[in-house]
């Protein structure tokens, strides 16, 4: 399981498929990305492609929908809660507004998943992922920015995640977050990047940082801000990776 994305100046989705097919050997039974597509003239919209299987058949199905975008998240599934099925394929959706990809697993999720169907969240999937899709989906409703509303997200979860989250209402950035499970960024001219393994971010750079368990990071074309639970900045340092490509 995997994930790798980021949000660059040229479109991402070879970049995101071929990452994806280099986190092939952590193991998966699925896998989807979600991009957000902004064609001249027209609002940008939020795009999903899920498949059961291989990378490949994910492929196939993205060409097919001539998918393209400068931004977006990719996610290879290893299911921990809820059957190997296209609707428990990752990326998570909430209200077609947030797209989540999350590794890992959200312990007290049954206790978030009743509160949030209460206050009126449709679930579409078994997973226990679903929550942070919604929990962003409600913060970023009154939170000043994304930023904010995925670190009041992650307060409210227990267990091991790497996450990178989506919003339409903020075509220009990334969150990513980290408790538990590997998770790099990756530095380049034309943007900013994120992966489970630094063999996915190859083929874009070479320039890496390691994110630490806590960590909350906003990624923008030109600017980085890695910040820990309570918003205080945190410094990470950089890496030059000498892995063959
Ligand atoms: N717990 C999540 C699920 O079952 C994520 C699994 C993973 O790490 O791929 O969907």
């Amino acid at each position: 399981c995997g994930i790798v994305g980021g949000v660059s100046k040229t479109d991402l989705v070879p970049m995101i498929l071929e990452g994806l097919r280099r986190l092939e050997y952590r193991g998966y039974d699925s896998a989807g990305l979600a991009m957000l597509q902004q064609v001249p003239g027209q609002q940008p919209s939020l795009e999903r492609v899920r498949s059961v299987g291989r990378v490949a058949e994910l492929t196939a199905a993205t060409s097919e929908r001539d998918l393209q975008g400068m931004l977006g998240i990719g996610h290879t599934r290893w299911a921990t809660h809820g059957g190997v099925a296209e609707c428990n394929a990752h990326p998570m959706l909430s209200h077609e507004q947030i797209a989540v990809v999350h590794n890992g697993i959200i312990e007290n999720f049954h206790a978030l998943r009743a509160r949030l169907e209460q206050s009126g969240y449709v679930f579409t999937s078994e997973t226990d992922t679903e929550v942070i899709a919604h929990l962003v989906h409600f913060y970023r409703q009154t939170a000043p920015d994304l930023l904010t509303a995925v670190r009041q997200t992650v307060a409210e979860l227990r267990g091991a995640y790497a996450i990178a989250v989506l919003s339409l209402a903020d075509p220009d950035r990334l969150c990513v977050a980290r408790m538990g499970c590997p998770l790099l960024l990756g530095i380049a001219d034309e943007g900013h990047y994120f992966a489970s393994d630094v063999a996915a971010l190859l083929p874009v750079t070479r320039r890496v940082l390691y994110l630490e368990d806590g960590d909350v990071a906003l990624l923008e074309r030109d600017k980085l801000t890695i910040t820990d639970q309570a918003g205080q900045p945190q410094k990470r340092e950089e890496h030059w990776s000498e892995l063959s490509a």
